[in-house]
């Protein structure tokens, strides 16, 4: 399946890599062998963000030299070469860098904010990348490499939809039981998941994603019942939809993010919402807010949504967010985990965030008896048995003293810990 979008290029061995799939990341040498970008996160990947790491290649690639990769679609000149910029910062080149000790010692105080470097990107204004080249070895490399092709407008990254993939629609939906479906956000980096359940007399709408497009014409397509949405956790990228449901619950312990004391500037969340994103012709940017409002019920633990002959179970489970809750089925083994659990990099480093009871929570949820998960973002082909594993891998990092901020960033495979 081709889902999109940017033509996306990196060096190997003075060979030009090209973007080929974004729903896979895969990557290859054109016209020759394919290399499969194997990350966490598929989606970010493919736009750039994912680490290149050893031991994640089909062919193993040392990271140090295919380290970095810019985006294709904005154009910058320096000293007659031609660079790819960052749209969002003139005259500043994005670059993706290992994320290794040594590289954020390197480019120490050039990560825009620590969401940046959590996806390993750095900023250099174009007339500082010369001095980076003297210490940075793979990027003099590189800088040779577009010097001797004298330009990389004329390079093979171009734009999928060029060649003529077409777009997907913003909201992806299918259906995962005749009273259940699952709305997707592919072409934007975070891949966020919203879960449609409904019942005899009601809907619940779990998660709003992005709020860069209306869900609720989606929503409507698919029930014409009263539709009650719930977000997993009120982080923006949850949240994005929920101003088409004046009735939505929350749990009390993110309260103040909704009544406006979410720690990122307005500036910083759209930044986040441009990022690396497809985005249709009519969305302004400038009119983005991240929703507020008043719940029209708090959530406790325990609680239980009743959608008639339908119920949904409340677990609070606090980790990556203070309020975070997972919406059990039990009637289906259905699991709606959030961001608590997903294949891709699980987030407990920022401030707001609690290692321990993150373990907490996921030990009560390896505990049920859960025959689907329906992660907030990412892969939608992941097993109940995900579970067992991220809740082992809690386990082991308690065990050896490092469940505390800034205790490291740990590689399970599908799943990565950074804490
Ligand atoms: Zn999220």
């Amino acid at each position: 399946m081709i889902m999109r979008l940017f033509g996306l290029y990196a060096i190997y061995q003075d060979q030009e890599f090209e973007l080929v799939e974004h729903s896979e990341s895969r990557w290859k040498i054109p016209g020759d062998t394919e290399y499969w970008l194997l990350t966490d996160n598929p989606g970010a990947a493919a736009l750039g963000f994912g680490e290149v790491r050893p031991g994640r290649y089909k062919k193993r690639v040392p990271p140090e030299e295919l380290s970095f990769a810019f985006r294709k679609d904005t154009h910058a000149t320096y000293k007659g070469l031609e660079f790819k910029a960052d749209p969002m910062k003139d005259g500043q080149v994005e670059l993706f860098v290992p994320n290794t000790p040594e590289m954020w010692e390197l480019f120490r105080g050039r990560e825009i904010e620590n969401y940046d470097r959590s996806l390993n990107i750095v900023k250099i204004p174009l007339a500082e990348i010369e001095a980076f080249t003297q210490v940075w070895k793979p990027l003099k490399s590189w800088m040779d490499y577009i010097s001797s092709k004298k330009k990389l407008g004329a390079a093979k990254g171009r734009p999928l939809h060029s060649k003529g993939v077409f777009m997907r629609p913003w909201f992806t939906t299918e259906q995962l039981a005749p009273d259940t479906w699952v709305i997707s956000e592919y072409r934007h980096w975070e891949e966020t998941h919203c879960y449609l359940l409904t019942g005899k007399t009601r809907s619940l709408l779990i998660d709003t994603g992005l709020g860069i497009c209306n869900i609720l014409d989606t929503v409507t397509a698919l029930t014409d019942k009263h539709v009650t949405a719930v977000a997993t956790h009120v982080h923006w990228d949850h949240i994005g939809g929920h101003r088409h449901f004046p009735e939505f619950y929350a749990h009390r312990a993110e309260l103040p993010w909704l009544q406006g004391s979410f720690s990122r500037t307005p500036e910083q969340v759209r930044e986040m919402v441009l990022r690396n994103c497809d985005l249709p012709p009519d969305f302004h940017v400038e009119n983005y807010r991240v929703f507020q409002g008043a719940p029209a019920r708090l959530l406790e633990d325990g609680d239980i949504i009743d959608l008639g002959g339908r119920q949904v179970e409340v677990f609070h489970t606090p980790g990556h967010s203070p309020g975070h809750m997972c919406f059990f089925e039990r009637a289906r083994g259905y699991l709606f985990t959030g961001d608590l659990i997903y294949q891709g990099t699980l987030f407990s480093s920022y401030p707001s965030t609690d290692p321990a009871a993150y373990l907490a929570s996921v030990e009560r949820v390896a505990a049920l008896p859960v025959n689907r998960v329906f992660p907030g973002h990412h892969s939608l082909d992941i097993q109940s048995e995900i579970l067992v594993r991220i809740r082992d891998a809690f386990r082991s990092l308690a065990a050896r003293g490092l469940l505390h901020h800034g205790g490291g960033q740990f590689d399970y495979g599908d799943f990565d810990i950074w804490i």
